[in-house]
């Protein structure tokens, strides 16, 4: 067996973020090259859950990085501790040979953990319950429901709880599907005749984890299977853990006996982020994909995009790409021209948006956006923050709250002062009356 290059670790990784940044994560540093045997490669993964997201995912990029970089057709191969050349027995998979085929269970992704997740006001609920349940499954909230948009971190607090559950527990039977799974496998079986096996299959495990359970609505026999899957795990005292898009009372066509079910345990929901949790779910994202941002770079784009946290990472996600196709680092400039044309930045109904405020003042005043957006008093940046508070309590639909957190952490009270400094000054100031409304002309020609 040989070993490998001291070399051929940096020059493989370097590779891949040259070739392959999108899928470049910062916990990649902890694999390590084993050694070399019959041309294939063989890198060690301690991980269970960031092993097996490798072996689904990231075979193909590894292995043209070790051939690209040692010259040679190398196969490559990850594996957890305790193999030689077999793939590691997938932990949270239960059953055995008897059991058909019932769906593939779903594939956690390691970006997904509570570490990464960033707690804000809309989702602290929902962040405190899922730890509670990683804690003391089958017994802190049973069931656990959480709901909530699309985007906003359903599917992340999920497999969180999963994922704790299983570093702490390798052995644990969960059982992490979606409702479409849970639905396909139901009547695959029925097909089959082999309901026991189905039933025995969703019924032992540890806790069974239903991703878009809202997806059951309408599907009666699926819902009377899923009713006494769910009585015979509660009544075991198994964890139960669920998500959807609504709350169980508003999913339409479910029948009533589950939704009483569902809100019998804990039922939380998540709102969107406000913007400081956009800039730090930025940060954090930013800095899992080792990417190097400028402070203002994070605060651009949440403010520009406020619709959902997926969209957030899209907006990032292009930012990125155009720097890495243009080979510069990133900065405002870049990222105001890479998002320049994006239709989901939130220019609605032709409503100037808290963005082009911002814009539109900081152009007129000569302030830098960071400025704006700190904590600093000076009266050069005191009057231009009051200004853009004055526009955006008359343009946009944010409360006095969300207005102040975006503007430096300030409070109601503060931006209720800015408005009311503002219309005094604009009643006796003859200039500065005008000046507003020429920013106030062209956001409303450039929102339009
Ligand atoms: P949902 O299931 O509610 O549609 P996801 O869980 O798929 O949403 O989240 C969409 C994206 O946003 C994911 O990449 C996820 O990691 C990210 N995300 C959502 N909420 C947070 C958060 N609080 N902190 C960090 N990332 C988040
Ligand atoms: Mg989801």
């Amino acid at each position: 067996m040989a070993r490998l290059e001291s070399n051929f670790k940096p020059d493989l990784m370097a590779y891949l973020r040259r070739h392959h940044g999108d899928m470049c994560r910062h916990w990649f540093d902890d694999i390590e090259p084993l050694d070399i045997e019959g041309g294939v490669v063989r890198m060690l993964v301690n991980e269970p859950v960031q092993l097996r997201y490798l072996q689904r995912c990231c075979v193909q990029q590894f292995t043209e990085a070790a051939q690209q970089v040692s010259g040679r057709l190398l196969a490559l191969r990850f594996v957890g501790p305790e193999e030689e050349f077999t793939a590691a027995p997938e932990p949270s998979v239960s059953g055995g040979d008897d059991l058909p085929e019932l769906g593939e269970q779903m594939l956690l992704s390691p970006d997904y953990s509570f570490e990464n997740f960033v707690v804000g006001p809309g989702n602290r609920l929902a962040h405190a319950a899922a730890t509670a349940v990683a804690e003391q499954p089958g017994r802190a909230y049973n069931p656990f429901f959480i709901h909530g948009g699309v985007g906003l971190g359903k599917t992340h607090l999920l497999q969180a709880v999963t994922q704790s559950i299983l570093s702490r527990n390798r052995r644990a039977e969960i059982c992490y599907i979606s409702c479409g799974t849970f639905t396909d496998a139901f009547h695959e079986s029925v097909k089959a005749g082999r309901m026991n096996a189905f039933r025995h299959r969703f019924r032992n495990v540890d806790m069974l984890v239903i991703d878009d359970i809202h997806f059951l609505a309408k599907r009666e026999q699926s819902q009377e299977e899923f009713f006494h899957t769910f009585n015979a795990l509660y009544q075991a005292g198994r964890q139960v853990v669920l998500s959807s898009d609504a709350a169980p009372q508003d999913i339409p066509d479910l029948e009533e006996r589950l939704t009483s079910r569902f809100n019998c345990g804990l039922v939380a929901r998540i709102d969107k982020p406000c913007y400081e949790t956009r800039v730090s779910i930025l940060k954090t994202k930013a800095r899992l994909l080792d990417a190097t941002l400028p402070d203002d770079v994070p605060a651009y784009i949440a403010a520009r995009i406020d619709s959902n946290i997926r969209e957030l990472e899209g907006a990032l996600t292009k930012v990125r790409g155009v720097a890495h196709a243009m080979g510069v680092p990133i900065t405002l400039d870049l990222a105001k021209a890479a998002l320049a044309a994006d239709p989901t930045a939130n220019r609605s109904a032709g409503q100037p948006n808290i963005q082009l405020i911002v814009d539109a003042v900081t152009a007129f005043y000569d302030v830098k956006l960071t400025d704006l957006l700190s904590k600093r008093r000076h009266k050069s940046i005191a009057l231009p923050r009051q200004v853009c508070m004055w526009l955006a309590r008359r343009h946009t639909r944010f409360s006095l709250e969300e207005i102040g957190g975006y503007f430096g952490g300030r409070d109601h009270t503060t931006v209720m002062h800015a408005i009311r400094t503002i219309d005094a000054r604009r009643k006796t100031d003859d200039r500065f009356s005008d000046e507003v409304e020429r920013i106030e002309l062209d956001l409303t020609e450039t929102g339009a």
